[in-house]
């Protein structure tokens, strides 16, 4: 337990597993309150109840608004304030990836990732900033990925997606530094996590030889970038896209 967080009130959007999972413990282990935003109730439930069985202590809880219908996302947000007093930190982090090629790739899926990992950054943060604005500072961390420098060579919206994730990053923080609202985001390499999981072995493997440290990342790893920008260990950092991916060069 540290107190870099104390007395502050987060939430991280995709905080059921993976990489969301290890930010929502890593800011509990900080002293912030949490609270984990899932997709469903169940799930978010799931979370809540294993978070509160590792850690007793830890003050957490749980929503599930659409991430994508900004009226939901601010009544949820709202509620949070109401709840516990403030809205310090947002991690946006929740996202989906997609590996199929230009000529298979469907329509509707291209709007599903565009929607979730763009659309719905830009409806959390507009939530957040205003009770960010109204109370005088805040920090959003927005989950990038070492694709949104030069793309992939197959699924070409993910990277998209990424590279709107660092153009949103980057003009948020000219437009509300005014209001001490911080707003970085955090670039990984392959992580390893769910997302990966579903990967080829033979799509994996050469990734993981290119790498010059030698390995993917743990959640851990992510989560602790997470951590430092949401701190005022970073109190002048804004706008900067950090990447968590060691030493890659894609
Ligand atoms: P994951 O699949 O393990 O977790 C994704 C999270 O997003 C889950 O909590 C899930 O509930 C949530 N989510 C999915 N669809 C949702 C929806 N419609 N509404 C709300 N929440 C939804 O993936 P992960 O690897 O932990 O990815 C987390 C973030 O990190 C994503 O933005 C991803 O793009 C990014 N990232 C991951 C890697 C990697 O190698 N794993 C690399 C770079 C970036």
């Amino acid at each position: 337990m540290n107190n870099l967080l104390k007395g502050k009130v987060a939430v991280v959007t995709g905080g059921t597993r993976g990489i969301g999972y290890a930010i929502v413990k890593k800011y509990l282990e900080a002293g912030a309150i949490t609270v984990l935003c899932g997709s469903r109730e169940e799930t978010a439930m799931k979370a809540l109840e294993k978070i509160k069985a590792e850690m007793p202590e830890a003050q957490v809880d749980a929503i599930w608004p659409n991430l994508s219908d900004r009226s939901e996302v601010s009544a949820a947000f709202e509620g949070i304030k109401e709840k516990y007093g403030s809205l310090d930190i947002l991690a946006n982090n929740a996202g989906i990836s997609q590996n199929t090629p230009l000529f298979d790739y469907k329509d509707e899926d291209f709007d599903k990732i565009l929607n979730l990992n763009i659309k719905a950054l830009y409806a959390c943060s507009r939530a957040a900033a205003q009770i960010m604005k109204e109370q005088g500072g805040g920090v959003i961390i927005n989950t990038s990925s070492i694709v949104s420098f030069n793309g992939q060579g197959t699924g070409c919206g993910y990277p998209t997606s990424k590279f709107a994730v660092n153009g949103l990053t980057k003009s948020l923080s000219r437009e509300l530094g005014p209001y001490k609202i911080r707003v970085n985001a955090v670039a990984p390499g392959v992580t390893r996590t769910d997302m990966v999981a579903v990967l080829p072995d033979e799509m994996i493997q050469p990734i993981i030889k290119n790498i010059p440290m030698g390995r993917m990342a743990e959640p851990e790893d992510i989560a602790n970038a997470f951590l430092f920008l949401a701190s005022d260990l970073a109190s002048y950092i804004s706008g900067a896209i950090l990447p968590v991916a060691g030493a890659v060069v894609i």
